[in-house]
């Protein structure tokens, strides 16, 4: 039942045992391994569940971004030409625009859970332009010196490569206040030259990705993994006033999305559960202004930070997102009134 109790309610409840001091109350055996589910993200060291299939990057099987060497040719260190980035390293430990004292304590003490809350209040939507999360962070990790928190592929594993806390490099300097993802998508495009090669269709007029054959399996976990937009057309939509074509993400996508939105907007509960909207109450397709970008707080696409993105593309269903987002939040939002009336009536664990 532990893992049902949120966060807040966690942190509520340490608190009010801090008077206790029973600090080795919950220590295990010597040796005994902590079990996990296989759907934890980790935030500040603290790990969450989110109902959905997560790897974490010290997960056999699971990609490193604080590997300073090559993940694909590990004998190599990025940059070994460019010299652009001599420490190798591909984020910051530090966000920027901290005031000085959190700056001092972070250097000291490392990031806390309440303080990363208060700095961080966007959560990045991302496509890869490779088609899944392997090739994804071959890109980043090994030939662009990039990184982001999360990679989610075809078959709705999402991949975690280094802990919320650090500061990913993925968009610009929205660096500083947010999350990222990049969602596994070959991307959107004015014609359908690139699609009706990555896309192909049964007998029936199903369709489905059509891998090139030098990405092999794609490195999914799903063995056989059949990757179907869950709309069977492309979309055709406006971004940033221009038209484009692209096909949507997989159901498995969406509902492992959908999850990981509703944890940190949970975990981070500066993330708002919306995203940009015109003054129609429309999603927004186009970049926000600067000073738009410093009001808003909530789930965004890259392509509303700048002007020079379209992903995370037309395809996005940003209302089915949000939907599940907030069914998943009442849902929680219910568990939790449930374990805080049990909290002041008893013991919260039973
Ligand atoms: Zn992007």
């Amino acid at each position: 039942m532990l893992r049902r109790i949120a966060p807040a309610a966690l942190i509520g409840a340490a608190l009010l045992l801090g008077g206790c001091q029973q600090p080795h109350a919950h220590f295990g055996e010597p040796g005994e391994p902590l079990a996990r589910a296989g759907d934890e993200i980790m935030v500040c060291g603290h790990l969450y569940h989110t109902g959905a299939p997560v790897v974490l990057w010290t997960d056999r099987g699971g990609y490193d971004a604080y590997r300073a060497h090559c993940h694909f040719k590990p004998d190599e260190v990025y940059p070994a030409k460019a010299g652009k980035n001599p420490s190798a390293q591909r984020y910051g430990t530090f966000r920027r625009h901290l005031p000085p004292e959190v700056t001092a304590d972070v250097a000291s003490n490392g990031w806390s859970l309440p303080e990363l809350q208060e700095y961080v209040d966007l959560f990045v939507l991302h496509y890869d332009v490779c088609g899944v999360s392997r090739q994804c962070f071959k890109v980043l990790q090994d030939m662009r010196g990039l990184s982001v928190h999360f990679m989610l592929d075809l078959d709705g594993t999402i991949y975690q490569t280094l802990d919320l806390k650090e500061r990913a490099w993925h968009a610009g300097s929205a660096n500083d206040r947010s999350v990222g993802v990049e969602i596994a998508n070959i991307g959107a495009y004015p014609n359908m030259n690139t699609l009706d090669k990555w896309y192909g269709h049964d007998a029936d007029g199903r369709t489905y990705v059509t891998l090139p054959r030098w990405l092999g399996d794609g490195g999914m976990r799903t063995k056989g993994f059949v990757a179907r937009p869950a709309r069977n057309a492309p979309v055709v939509g406006e971004v940033q006033g221009k038209e484009y074509r692209q096909y949507d993400l997989t159901d498995a996508q969406y509902a492992s999305l959908i999850k990981l939105t509703a944890t940190l907007c949970q975990v981070l509960p500066r993330i708002r559960a919306d995203y940009p909207r015109d003054a129609e109450g429309a999603l927004r397709t186009s970049a926000l202004s600067d000073e738009e970008l410093a009001q808003f707080s909530g789930v965004l696409g890259h392509y509303h930070i700048t002007t020079r993105k379209i992903d995370p593309g037309p395809a996005l269903d940003w209302d089915r997102l949000m939907r599940g987002v907030h069914r998943a939040l009442h849902r929680q939002g219910d568990t939790n009134r449930v374990v805080s009336r049990g909290m002041h009536g008893g013991n919260p664990e039973r």
